[in-house]
Formats: C-alpha cells, structure tokens, sequence
C-alpha cells in the first residue's frame, strides 16, 4: 500500500502532496487524517496522510513511512475538506490551513510534544474490616475511613496527615494509583433560577427555534443591555436537549470573562473554552474533551470556529462585526464564512449577533440573505442619554484634559457612590516627545512612528514594534532641555483625575495593565466590589462589561478614530461609541454618557448618541456607493513587503499594469500602506475593486506563483481585509 503526505517544508514554500510506501507492519495503523513520520532529503519530518491507495504504477522506487504518530486521525474527514476551503478562498497552501485548525500539540511538526499531566489518588487495598483491625490512631482511622467511601486524591489525605499516609501505605493497607488528568477541571456551582423571558428574546426564540434542522443564518441585531446572551443561553438549552453541539464564537475570551461566566453557570462542565491565553497543554486538553464527546459546548475566539465537533445543531457568532474575526495572517480566512460554511454543511442555523452589525452583514439581512431579528429594548431600562461636547470650546474655557460637564457628572457620580468608567484610546502617558526649540519628535529606528512615553516604566515605546528606549533628557539635535510631551495615553489621564477629581479611586484596564495572567479579572472583580469608583481605558472596557452600578460613562477624544486613513473608521467608530456608551445604566438606574471631541459633527458620532443604527448605515451606505468601497464591490488587497522601497514600487508599477489589462475591475495603487515602515521593512500597497471572484483569480494566482520564488520581497494577497 502506498499513501499521499502532506508536509511543511517552510524555505521552500513547497505545496504539495508527497507519495510514499506503507511497510506491512504499519498497515493496520495508518489512516487518512494521522500524522506520519517520513523521509525527506537527510532529514525525518511530520507530514498528515491526506490519501491511502492500494496500488501505484510508478517508475521510481518509493521511500517507506517511518512511522505512525497518532492513535486516532488529529483531521477528520469534516477538517480535511475545510481546509480544502479554505485554501481555495484565501489562496494559502494546504498545509497551512490544516496547521492553523489545530493546536499546537497536534500540528505536524517535530519536537512538539505535550506532556501528559498525572494525579495521585488514594485507595482502600481491602476491605475496611480488616484493615481497621489493625489501625493504631485516628488520624489513620478518619483516612481510612475516608478511603472507605471512595478513592480521593493524594493531597487530601496528606493535608489530614503525612506520617499517617505513609504508615498506611508501607504496610500496603492502601495504594497509590496514578490518573491521566485534565489542566483544566473546575467544578462549577450550577444556577437553577431563570430569568423571566422578555417578549422580544421569547419571539427571537421561537423564530431560531422553529429554524433547526435547516441551514438559516440570523442577524441578531439587539442593543446593548437587551439580553443577547440570554436568547443564546436559552437556545443552546433546547440545541443540547436535541443531543447536539454548539459552537459559539466571541471576539476575545480575555475580555470577555462575565460571558464565559454566565455560560459556566448555566452549563456547568459540559464546556470546552479554547483561547490564546491557554497553555499548549491546557489547549490540548481541551481539544480532546471535544473529541471525546465529554462536552458538548465549545466557546472560543476565531480559531475555535475550527473544534472538531461533529454534531452540531448551532453556531452563534457574538459581536459579529468585530475585526477580530478576520486572521491577519496567513490563512487570511474570515471565521464568518466558516461558520457559514459549516452551517451549511450540518443543515442547522447560524446567529450572528450585534448592536452594531456590520455593513456588510445589515446589507445581507436586507437582502433577505439572512433572517434579522432586533431586540430594541433593554431588559432593564431605557438606553442612556448622550451628550457630546464641542473640546473646541472648553479648550478656550481653559479645560484641556476633561469637559467642565464631565467633571461635574464625576462629582456628582462619586457622591451618590456610584461608578464611572472613562474611555481614552490610546495608552501610555503621552503620544510625542518634542522639543520646544527645534522641532525635533522621537520616531522609533525601525518604523518611522513617534514613539510613546510611559511613564511608570520611564521608556518611550513604539507600539508597532515593541522597540524600547530610555526617556531622553536633552534633544539629540540641538541640546535643548525643553522637551515636551504632546498628546495624552491612559496613564496621564489616570494621573490627572487622580489629581483632580476628590474621592476619585481609579483603576486602569489596557494593554500595559492586563499583560499578566489573570490581571485583566482581578481589575474587572475588583470594580465590580466596588475597590475603585472610576475604571479608565482603551477600548478594552467597551466589550462586553456588565456592571450594575455604572451609571456614567466618560469618552475623551470620541472622534480619535475617525482620522485613522481606512474606509472602515466611521463605522468602527460608531460601533466603538455604540459600545462604550451602552456599559452606562444596566442595572436598574438610567445611564448617562458624555462624548468629548473636535470633530462631533461627524454623522458617526451624532447617530451614535441617538443609539439609531438604521441612520448611520443609510449615511454610512451612500458613502461606500459613491466611493465604491464594499458591499458595492469586494477589495483585494496584494501587499508587497521587503527592504527596498525603490524595488518595492517598480514591481508594484508593473503589478498594477498587469492588472490594468483586465476590465470590469478598479486597480488603486501603488501607494504606501498606513505604516509604510515595521522593523525595516516596507510595505506597498496595490487595491483592486472587483464584483465577481471569477474575474479576477486566475491573474491573482499567477502572481501568488510568480513572486513564490522571489526572495527579495513577499508578496501577501487578502480578500476583503480588515484595513487598507
Ligand atoms: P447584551 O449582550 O445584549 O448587551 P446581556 O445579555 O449582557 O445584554 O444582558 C444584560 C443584563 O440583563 C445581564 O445582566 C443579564 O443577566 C440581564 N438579563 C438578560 N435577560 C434578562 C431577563 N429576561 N430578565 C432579567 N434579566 C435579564
Ligand atoms: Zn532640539
Ligand atoms: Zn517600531
């Protein structure tokens, strides 16, 4: 017998498939979708066995297969042919694709090995009668007793007594017996009580319900507070009552630790959650929980859209027009069209779920592509009042850092002994080092972008890089020691409420503060006991958080976003404002918002402090139609990378003139990306609007294979990306 491998040879950007011969003694081990060891040149390398042929007429003599890795197949015949998908979609090799979808313990590469974690347990070696006769203290006695009921862990029986564990176990009254475990293995306490049903999650319900067993995506389009998570809880209720699976994808579990906890209530241990911040262990666990059938609900971010669950009966996607969806590497897939495509493939309903839909995804539901069901109210209360304030005037009042209304609302929140949270987006202390007598701004090296003063480490830090370097004390150009620091992070916002607001007790959430294992729940636990009156960060705090007693929210420099270069930033920014504003007044007490920019004119901010959605998508709609950006065409954006600039543009030209020959298409470019410049490397950019795939592809694809084996620049190719 002979059979296909797969194999990642990174160098060579080799992707194909490789023939080798099945000796007899492996015969009865193989399988299509196990990983093999095989010869390759001099070396042994890990390879998946995409195929098993009896026979093969070949006229040159086969290498034998070293050996058989897995005991059961790491790709079942459901990840074998996704894969194939999504390399048809995304144009990345094979091979990549099918190591993106597993964890790290399963991809095919050497010298990944997980180690198995054991526990020691405890149990009676015959029965008690007899071993009581012989028993001298208590202390064995309340052990053996224990052991009596049934076998428990090692530790406590030695926490009861040390000596007494180890008399017992020399005179063999007990044994030890060593246990395969999980890393990962709480017991939760389950909640019985159920919340009452609104009207509108009882209709959203019905109307999912009434769809199972048929393939039907629905936007979920439900303000903040309306209960989403609710309608998914009770959905998946009545998908496990069937004896199905479900899958549910959130934007980032580490920012979403209220969710998991309400599904950990509700569910108990019949989940899996795969996320980033798990250990290769840890996530290897979790795989085998799914593939064991020991769960039945996986929740996870983008690449948890890959668990091989294999009866599923829904998918629900929340925040479904999140960036984060979108991988920005290569495989550069869309877990969208995943879910899609596995929804298809079950017969079952996909819910895609929102306050702010995506454009692209509201166009569909008008379409009548997918179903749309809104939840317009919250549970509780109505959906806070906003205000936004012009900083132009308060600017010359003399306010540069907050608005005389937002101070006094701090004021007045903190006496009433409620709670505020305050929205900056960008961290670090302040945003450019200049000097007051030449001019001269600190860049990093590597990437051309001023760098960003922190001031609890005191280093400037470039966010692009990580390039890190100590505060400077003179300017490098002219000497001069009036250097300033322009622009403002979380930190130095931090720092002046801390100085200006009396009673204010303030706690920070972004990158700098959340970089730790569990950091990011001590912070969200301790405001939630109220330790700190005042939560202050980047977008970090608008996901997701559900405090009851937060009645303000503060947003400073609400229109920062818009002056990001990207046909996407209103509605990021609308989406972001939408977000942040809706963590004010959950609990039973109305909220209140205040925005504070220059540029509060833009359509994005005003529809967003009127919570109305549908007129900030027509806005939103008739812009994208006159500029031709999506949905009225798709984007591909081919981006060129490599050392020479120069280089960069001339083949970009002869890119672009390439393309120019083909009609029904729109070629942009070349143009230098948003950051032209990351760790010296340059980045080119080459647009092309298109309507149909079909028109384009196979000129795409002769230029994936005409720069493979250039090595002087990269060329990458992404459908609809997440920013151009
Ligand atoms: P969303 O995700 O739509 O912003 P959540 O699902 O977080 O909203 O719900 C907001 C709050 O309302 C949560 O604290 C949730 O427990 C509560 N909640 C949801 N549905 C109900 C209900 N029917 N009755 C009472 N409380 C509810
Ligand atoms: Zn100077
Ligand atoms: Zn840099």
């Amino acid at each position: 017998m002979v059979c296909e491998v797969l194999v990642e040879i990174k160098a060579k950007n080799i992707d194909k498939t490789f023939t080798y011969h099945i000796p007899d003694s492996l015969c009865n081990d193989i399988s299509i979708g196990k990983r093999v060891l095989v010869p390759f040149g001099n070396r042994k390398i890990e390879g998946f066995v995409l195929n098993i042929l009896e026979y093969m007429e070949l006229n040159y003599p086969l290498k034998n297969v070293v050996e058989v890795i897995d005991n059961e197949p790491v790709l079942n015949s459901e990840l074998l042919e996704l894969g194939k998908f999504i390399s048809k979609k995304t144009l990345c090799n094979l091979i990549n694709c099918y190591q993106v979808m597993l964890p790290t313990a399963l991809k095919a590469r050497k010298g990944l090995e997980v180690p198995k974690k054991y526990k020691i347990y405890l149990k009676l070696n015959g029965e008690k009668e007899d071993i009581i006769k012989n028993i001298k203290n208590d202390k064995q006695l309340e052990i053996i007793n224990i052991l009596s009921e049934k076998e428990v862990e090692k530790k406590v029986c030695t926490d009861i007594s040390v000596s007494s564990v180890k008399t017992l176990l020399d005179h063999k009254y007990i044994i030890e017996e060593k246990k395969e475990v999980y890393r990962i293995d709480e017991e939760e306490q389950l909640e019985t009580k159920r919340n009452i049903l609104t009207e509108e999650q009882d209709n959203a319900i019905k109307k999912i319900t009434s769809a199972f067993y048929t393939f039907k995506p629905f936007l979920l389009h439900g303000v903040t507070g309306s209960g989403k998570t609710e309608v998914y809880m009770n959905i998946i209720e009545k998908v496990l009552n069937d004896k199905k699976e479900a899958l549910v994808l959130v934007p980032e579990i580490s920012l979403t630790p209220q969710f998991v906890a309400n599904f950990k209530k509700r569910f108990g241990n019949k989940i899996a959650i795969l996320h980033s911040g798990l250990s290769d262990g840890e996530k290897y666990d979790e795989w085998r929980k799914i593939v064991r059938k020991e769960v039945s609900i996986v929740i996870g971010a983008r690449s948890a859209v890959f668990a091989p669950l294999t009866n599923l009966g829904i998918i629900i996607v929340d925040e479904e027009h999140s960036a984060t969806y979108k991988q920005e590497n290569n495989p550069r897939y869309n877990a969208l069209d995943v879910c899609l495509y596995r929804a298809k493939r079950y017969n079952i309903p996909v819910i895609f779920g929102s306050a702010t839909p995506s454009i692209e995804s509201y166009t569909r539901a008008k379409e009548n592509i997918y179903e749309l069901i809104e939840l317009k109210h919250r549970v509780f209360t109505t959906l806070p009042k906003v205000k936004l304030v012009d900083m132009k005037d308060e600017i010359r009042k003399g306010n540069k850092i907050l608005c005389e209304e937002l101070i006094d609302k701090l004021n007045h929140c903190l006496i009433s002994n409620k709670q505020a949270i305050i929205l900056l987006n960008r961290r670090g202390f302040s945003t450019v080092l200049t000097c007051g007598s030449c001019g001269y701004t600190m860049k990093c090296p590597y990437c051309d972008i001023p760098l960003t003063f922190h001031k609890s480490t005191n280093s400037m830090r470039c966010h692009y890089c990580g390039y890190i370097s100590k505060k400077l004390e003179a300017c490098p150009e002219c000497k001069s020691k009036e250097l300033s620091y322009l622009g403002m992070g979380t930190e130095k916002l931090q720092e002046w409420i801390d100085k200006n607001i009396s009673g204010a007790k303030t706690i920070r959430m972004d990158v700098d503060t959340t970089s730790r294992k569990g950091s990011l729940n001590k912070i969200i636990d301790s405001f939630k006991k109220k330790e700190f009156n005042i939560l202050i960060g980047t977008q970090m705090i608008s996901k997701g958080l559900d405090f009851s007693d937060v009645t303000l929210v503060g947003v400073v420099s609400g229109d920062a976003s818009l002056n990001i270069p990207d046909f996407r930033s209103a509605e990021r920014t609308f989406a972001l404002l939408n977000q942040v504003a809706g963590r004010a007044g959950r609990g039973t007490e109305p909220g209140e918002v205040i925005i504070q920019g220059f540029n509060i004119e833009h359509y994005s901010i005003v529809c967003a402090s009127k919570h109305d959605y549908k007129t900030f998508y027509n806005e939103e709609m008739s812009i994208r139609k006159k500029l031709k950006y999506p949905p009225y065409c798709n984007i591909c954006l081919l981006r060129l990378s490599g050392k020479s600039q120069e280089e960069l543009f001339n083949e970009a030209n002869k890119i672009v003139k390439y393309l120019n020959t083909i009609s029904k298409i729109i070629v942009l470019g070349p143009s230098n990306a948003n950051v032209p410049k990351i760790n010296n490397i340059y980045y080119v950019n080459v647009i092309i609007k298109y309507k149909k795939i079909t028109d384009i592809i196979e000129q795409i694809k002769f230029l994936k294979q005409k720069y493979l084996t250039n090595n002087k620049l990269n060329l990458d190719i992404d459908f609809n990306p997440n920013q151009i």
